[in-house]
């Protein structure tokens, strides 16, 4: 029976890569039919972050990534960690000072495992381990103890997490064995990098899910690019569903090498998604539940089509905004006032009482051409925008009075 579990520390809200340790544990359970528990580990007191359990939630919740069963705590169950360590002592592995329990490991040992990413042999010997804290004297296990004995109590067949913990395996290795119990397999994520190739870190702006989301991001994405940092299933598919990744999840297809958080690819894949998800209207009231100038836009009677033209201009939901704001984006300067008086008119002359879009591009065409004007300042005069919903689009969905007002303001 496949058992994983995510074991964040409450110390502050995860980011990006925190959440993608969760996901994998997600497809690898759910590929195996196996549960996915989520378990808070709490033990450091003086570290704990106000917020960040319920933000942690608020994350799975949102992306889906919901754990089966009860969530389990660590600082409610100290007297477990107790017990165990009195059993250390007793077997004469941990000793006392100053109020602390403290475990020796023997230098002539050898901790080796075959880690799951690269099925790669990794061994450290008993020299390279300080002896280190089991029980702290506030009571609290550290987080050595805790995890090696739940672990082993919640029955984990398979331990997902950052690279940055394999130095700590021996140490956990070596408590298995004290203890005389069976290791886990271990999976090591490799650590996400930024676009400088250091570790990606608050530092970077590396940011949480929900900082994502209030950027416009799609859950899809968030999820379809996480599971990417690290994992490529083969093919040239890059758009993947929860459902589909879950599918083709195998360990094997799990990198070695550090991915690169690519803050372009991420937009470009946001865009792909908004593009085919079905219920963007829908999303877009959720993203813009209070702003009333979008909400307006949202619920006029042309709706359908203004979404239906912003979507392939949208990299995120925020553009949205941006591009629906029917004021321009800047002044005409004197010389653009000048040009579009001069369009307007040969428009007027041109066209009939509807302007329809073969005659339309006919016109704007030829105005171009006569007058040496680009298709860009054309279309600057006539949207109020650099750059956004097409002419035509703009003619279908508001008539030719939006194009003429943008021309004569
Ligand atoms: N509490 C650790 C963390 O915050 C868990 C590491 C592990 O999964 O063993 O990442």
């Amino acid at each position: 029976m496949v058992r994983v579990r995510y074991a964040p520390s409450p110390t502050g809200i995860q980011h990006i890569g925190g959440t993608r340790t969760a996901l994998f544990n997600y497809l690898f359970a759910k590929k195996n039919n196996g549960e996915f528990i989520l378990r808070i580990e709490d033990t450091d007191q003086k570290r704990l972050v106000k917020g960040s359990i319920e933000a942690l939630l608020e994350i799975l919740e949102w992306l889906g990534i919901k754990p089966t069963g009860e969530i389990i705590y660590q600082s409610q169950r100290l007297e477990l960690y107790k017990k165990y360590t009195k059993e250390l002592v007793d077997k004469g592995i941990a000793y006392e000072s100053q109020g602390a329990v403290f475990v020796k490991v023997p230098g002539e040992k050898t901790f080796s495992w075959t880690d799951l990413v690269g099925n790669k042999k990794i061994s450290f010997g008993g020299k390279t381990q300080e002896d280190f804290v089991v029980l702290k004297s506030d009571g609290f296990p550290t987080y050595h103890l805790a995890n090696v004995v739940d672990d082993h109590l919640m029955e984990i067949s398979h331990v997902f997490r950052g690279e940055e913990w394999i130095s700590s395996t021996p140490k956990h290795l070596y408590l298995y064995e004290s203890f005389g119990w069976e290791p886990p397999q271990f999976v090591h994520l490799p650590v996400i990098l930024g676009a400088d190739k250091k570790k990606l870190s608050k530092r970077h702006g590396a940011k949480s899910a929900l900082d994502y989301k209030k950027e416009g991001y799609l859950k899809e994405t968030i999820l379809n690019y996480m599971a990417f940092l690290g994992w490529n299933p083969g093919g040239k598919r890059e758009q993947l569903s929860l459902d589909e990744m879950v599918k083709l999840f195998k360990l094997e297809d799990i990198n070695t090498a550090n991915p690169i958080f690519d803050q372009a690819k991420f937009e470009w894949l946001n865009g792909v998604w908004i593009r085919s998800i079905n219920d963007l209207d829908k999303r877009l009231e959720e993203f813009y539940s209070n702003d009333k100038d979008v909400l307006d836009v949202l619920r006029s009677e042309k709706a359908k089509e203004i979404v239906n033209a912003a979507k392939s201009r949208m990299k995120t939901l925020l553009d949205f905004k941006a591009l629906v704001d029917k004021n321009p984006a800047r002044e005409k300067t004197d010389k653009e006032k000048e040009i579009a008086r001069k369009l307007l008119n040969f428009l007027n002359e041109k066209m009939g009482e509807k302007w329809k879009d073969e005659e339309l591009l006919a016109a704007m065409r030829q105005f171009s051409k006569e007058n040496d004007i680009s298709f860009k300042t054309i279309f600057f005069l006539m949207t109020g925008k650099e750059s956004g919903i097409g002419i035509l689009e703009l003619n279908q969905i508001y008539g030719k009075d939006h194009l003429i007002k943008n021309l004569q303001s």
